[in-house]
C-alpha cells in the first residue's frame, strides 16, 4: 500500500495554494504600505507647502519629483537616525516640527550647490 501518489497530490496542491496565497498577501501588504506612505507624503507636502502642494521654489508640483528638505540641512544625519523610517511618518509623529520645506528635486539640487554641498565628482556630499 502506497500513499505516494496521493502526498504528491496534496504537496503539490498545496504549494500551489501557498503560492498563490503568498502573492495575494504580498501584494496587499504591498499596496497598502504604498498608500499609507502616499497619504503621509501628502499630508507632510500639504502641512509644509501650506496646501500649495508644490516646490516652495519654483512651483512645480508632480507629487513623485517632491521632497522634504530640511532647511538648515543635517539630512543625512537625520535620516541616521530614523534607521531607514520614512521620515513623512516621522514628521507626522512629532507634529511637523519647524525647519523644512517642499522642493523639488531640480530644487533640491540647486540648493545643494547653493549652499557648497554638491560635488559633480564625489557626487552628492551631504553635510
Ligand atoms: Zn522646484
Amino acid at each position: 500500500m502506497s500513499f505516494a501518489g496521493t502526498k504528491e497530490e496534496v504537496r503539490k496542491r498545496g504549494n500551489e495554494y501557498r503560492k498563490k496565497h503568498k502573492d495575494h498577501i504580498n501584494k496587499l501588504g504591498s499596496v497598502s504600505a504604498k498608500k499609507r506612505n502616499e497619504k503621509a507624503k501628502l499630508q507632510v507636502i500639504q502641512h509644509y507647502s501650506k496646501g500649495k502642494n508644490c516646490c516652495e521654489l519654483c512651483g512645480f508640483s508632480n507629487m513623485d519629483a517632491l521632497s522634504i528638505d530640511h532647511i538648515s540641512g543635517g539630512g543625512r544625519k537625520h535620516r541616521k537616525e530614523l534607521k531607514g523610517q520614512h521620515i513623512e511618518h516621522w514628521l507626522i509623529r512629532n507634529n511637523f516640527p519647524d525647519g523644512y520645506r517642499i522642493l523639488c528635486m531640480n530644487c533640491q539640487f540647486r540648493e545643494l550647490k547653493r549652499r557648497d554641498l554638491f560635488n559633480p565628482i564625489n557626487k552628492i556630499k551631504f553635510e
